[in-house]
């Protein structure tokens, strides 16, 4: 669901989004930033590594240092292969 609200972390009152106090307490808001799950469309917080909703690894980023440095690792191993064929 992605709601116009968010929930004031001081009073836990649901407030407007857009505000920049809470209308109920006067704490000010922190807006967390919002990412969308790319598996299921819902709105999670970008410091969460997985989806509350469905559970699925959020941060890419982590992913696809993982994936180029399993490339180079790769790159190394055919060097070494031909390094020791003494071409
Ligand atoms: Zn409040
Ligand atoms: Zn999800």
């Amino acid at each position: 669901m992605i709601g116009k609200t968010t929930i004031c972390k001081t009073c836990g009152n649901e407030i407007p989004r857009v505000s920049k106090r809470c209308p109920k307490c006067g704490a000010k808001i922190y807006n967390v930033k919002m990412v969308i799950c790319k598996s299921c469309g819902e709105e999670i917080a970008k410091t969460a590594n997985r989806c509350p909703k469905c559970g699925a690894v959020q941060h890419i980023i982590a992913l696809s240092i993982a994936g180029v440095l399993s490339a180079f690792i790769i790159y190394l191993i055919v060097k070494i292969i031909i390094m020791s064929l003494g071409i």
